[in-house]
C-alpha cells in the first residue's frame, strides 16, 4: 500500500529540542508513525514526570540532557545506538536566536548562536552520518529557516548560521546519497513558538507579519510534521538535498 512508505516503524529517531515548539510536534508525529524517539534538550519539560513521558503522551524511551553549545556529539549518537539499538533519523531541530543590530552584535551572541544553530548540526550529523554510512540507511532533516534565504531583521548571526545549514544540507547530502543516507531540510516560515512569542506580542510587527504571508496566519508546529514525516520515511528514499518550506507561500511571494 501507498501509505506503507510513509510508517517509520522499527526506526529509532533522535530529535534535538524535542521538548517543546516545533521540536516536540515532530517528535510526537515521527512516534505516531512508528519510530522509536528519543529527544535532546538542556531540560524536560516542566510538567513531565522525568524519564516517563514524552510531550506527545508516547513513551519517550531515552531523554538526553545536554547543552548543544558544549556537547560530545558521538557519545550523544553512541548514547541513542545502546539505548535503542540503531539511529535511522536525526532531526536538528534545537535553534536559538538573539537579536540585535549586526554592529552591536557581541561576540558572545554570533559564537552561542553559531554554537547551537550551525556546529552542532555539522558534529551531530557527522556522528551519525558515520553510523548510518555504515548500516547504508539513514535521513537526517535539518530546520533552516526563511532567513535561510533572506537577511532578516536585526538577526545578522542566525541568519547567517541558518543559511549555513542549507549549504551544510546540500553538502552532506552530495556526499552521503552515494552512501544511502538522505540529508534534507525544512525551511519553517512563521510558527507560533516560545521562540516567536515576542513577534506575536508586538501588535505592529505581527499585522505586518500577518500582511505578507499569503496564507494570512501563523503557522503551527504541527504544521511542520508532514514535511518531517515525509522526509524521515522511506516515501524520500530518493530525495537528497531538498529543502521544503513550510511557511504558508511566505517565499511564494
Ligand atoms: P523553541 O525556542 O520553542 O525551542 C527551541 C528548542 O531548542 C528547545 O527544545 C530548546 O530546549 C532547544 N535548545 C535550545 N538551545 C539548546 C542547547 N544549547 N542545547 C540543547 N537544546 C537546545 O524554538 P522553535 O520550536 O520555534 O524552533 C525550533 C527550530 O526551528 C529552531 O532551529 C528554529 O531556528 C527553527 N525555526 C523556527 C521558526 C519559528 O517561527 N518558530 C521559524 C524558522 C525556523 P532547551 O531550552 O530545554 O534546551
Amino acid at each position: 500500500m501507498v501509505l506503507d512508505a510513509f510508517r517509520l516503524d522499527g526506526k529509532v529517531a533522535l530529535v534535538t529540542g524535542g521538548n517543546r515548539g516545533i521540536g516536540q510536534a515532530v517528535a510526537g508525529a515521527l512516534a505516531a508513525a512508528g519510530a522509536t524517539v528519543a529527544v535532546l534538550a538542556r531540560s524536560r519539560p516542566v510538567d513531565e514526570p522525568p524519564g516517563t513521558s514524552a510531550p506527545s503522551g508516547r513513551a519517550a524511551p531515552l531523554w538526553i540532557e545536554a547543552d548543544l553549545a558544549s556537547f560530545p556529539a558521538a557519545a550523544v549518537i553512541d548514547q541513542v545506538v545502546d539505548s535503542l539499538g540503531r539511529i535511522d533519523i536525526l532531526v536538528n531541530n534545537a535553534g536559538i536566536i538573539r537579536r540585535a543590530d549586526a554592529v552591536d552584535t557581541t561576540a558572545e551572541d554570533w559564537a552561542d548562536v553559531l554554537r547551537v544553530d550551525l556546529d552542532a548540526v555539522f558534529r551531530l550529523s557527522q556522528a551519525a552520518g558515520r553510523v548510518m554510512l555504515a548500516r547504508g540507511r539513514g535521513s537526517i532533516i535539518n530546520i533552516a529557516s526563511l532567513l535561510s534565504f533572506q537577511g532578516g531583521i536585526r538577526v545578522p548571526a542566525y541568519a547567517a548560521a541558518k543559511h549555513g545549514v542549507v549549504g551544510l544540507t546540500k553538502a552532506l547530502a552530495n556526499e552521503w546519497a552515494a552512501g544511502g543516507v538522505n540529508v534534507n531540510a525544512i525551511a519553517p516560515g512563521y510558527i507560533a513558538t516560545d521562540n516567536t512569542a515576542a513577534l506575536r506580542a508586538d501588535e505592529q510587527r505581527n499585522a505586518a507579519i500577518l500582511d505578507r504571508i499569503p496564507a494570512g496566519r501563523w503557522g503551527t508546529p504541527d504544521d511542520l510534521t508532514g514535511a518531517a514525516i515525509f522526509l524521515a520515511s522511506d516515501a524520500a528514499r530518493y530525495v537528497h538535498g531538498a529543502v521544503i518550506p513550510v511557511d504558508g507561500g511566505w517565499l511564494a511571494r
